[in-house]
């Protein structure tokens, strides 16, 4: 009698990708095909507004091994690979996008790794096609700073293209489920047995990036402030450093016994500086009180509106 094969669950996230869609699918069901593990495609429609959702619908009568989850609105990135773990049923599971700019080339390695017993497999990108200098050169920014403040340290180059054991999954599944969160961050920090695989980042095959500079600052400062207290701390170095000067200038101005000097540009100036740093440290305050107010509302990461060949009466529709 033939062994039951190990099941491989690749969660793809799609947000308005109806161009890039048939082209993925055609690209990875050979692959996927040829895998000695029989296979899953969880899409996860991240509330796409474009015919996503109607062509994933039509794929799925066609095709089983189909599985379609479709959230009530745009949650993002990171709550669509969440809400794919949640649903997956396999013993390994791999987040990609739908552009192809995740090879999926690369699942016969990964499937190699996680029968070796790996935990957690991250995908680190070599060359980034797509990417322009100034993303890469923010990108590697934004690693050397969080790496930095953090006592956690981060690969640089990992992307949302990662592979997780069932048993990792579970550590997902069960915690890490904060509001402001990073991901790729929580993936490498669970533990297990870790690898990295490099991979070449492609060209998006249709449509365009959905992150904006903008999206991406924001993402950055959340995710610095949920890896790190150190910015918190800013404000009792400010303040020693106010304290040695004005220490400093009051013993220089008793020594000298120099009446009232003249300088009000410098006073005034000397207030400006003052209060900027000020404003800084409450804005930096006022954003953690922001993330631990959105964690005490404990709104729901995703709301799923409809399923698709899902088996998934145990699995809450709102989490
Ligand atoms: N995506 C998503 N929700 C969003 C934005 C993006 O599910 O709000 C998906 C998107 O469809 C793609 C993946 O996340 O499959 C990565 O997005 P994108 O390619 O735009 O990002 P980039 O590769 O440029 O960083
Ligand atoms: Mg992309």
């Amino acid at each position: 009698m033939e062994t039951e094969k190990k099941l491989l669950s690749v969660v793809v996230s799609v947000y308005n990708e109806e161009e890039a869609l048939p082209l993925f699918y055609k690209t990875a069901k050979p692959i996927l095909e040829d895998l000695s593990w029989d296979y899953e495609l969880l899409f996860v429609n991240d509330g796409s507004m474009d015919g996503s959702l109607a062509f994933l619908r039509n794929l799925a009568k066609q095709d089983d091994r189909v599985k379609v989850i479709s959230f009530s609105r745009n949650f993002g990135h990171e709550a669509a690979m969440i809400a794919g773990i949640d649903y997956a049923s396999g013993d390994g599971i791999v987040c990609m996008d739908a552009d192809l700019q995740h090879p999926p080339e690369c699942l016969p390695g990964i499937v190699k790794r996680l029968e070796e017993g790996c935990g957690v497999i991250s995908m680190v990108r070599v060359k980034n096609k797509s990417a322009g200098l100034i993303k890469n050169i923010t990108s590697a920014g934004f690693y050397a700073v969080i790496n930095a403040l953090s006592d956690v340290k981060f690969e640089a180059n990992a992307s949302d293209f990662f592979a997780v054991s069932k048993q990792a999954a579970q550590v997902l599944k069960g915690s890490y489920r904060e509001k402001v969160r990073f991901l790729r961050g929580y993936v490498q920090n669970i533990g297990f047995k870790r690898e990295t695989m490099e991979y070449e980042a492609q060209e998006r095959v249709a449509g365009a990036s959905k992150y904006s500079i903008r999206k991406l600052f924001a993402f950055s400062v959340n995710t610095i402030m949920c890896f790190s207290n150190l910015p918190l701390k800013l404000g009792i170095y400010a303040g020693i450093v106010a304290v040695l000067l004005g220490v400093a200038v009051m013993v220089y101005t008793l020594l000298t016994r120099e009446g009232a000097p003249s300088g009000y540009a410098t006073i005034v100036i000397l207030i400006c500086f003052m209060f900027a740093i000020l404003f800084v440290l409450v804005g930096i305050i006022g954003e953690y009180i922001a993330i631990l107010f959105s964690e005490l509302k404990d709104r729901p990461i995703y709301v799923v509106e409809e399923t698709r060949n899902c088996n998934c009466s145990e699995q809450s529709k709102i989490s």
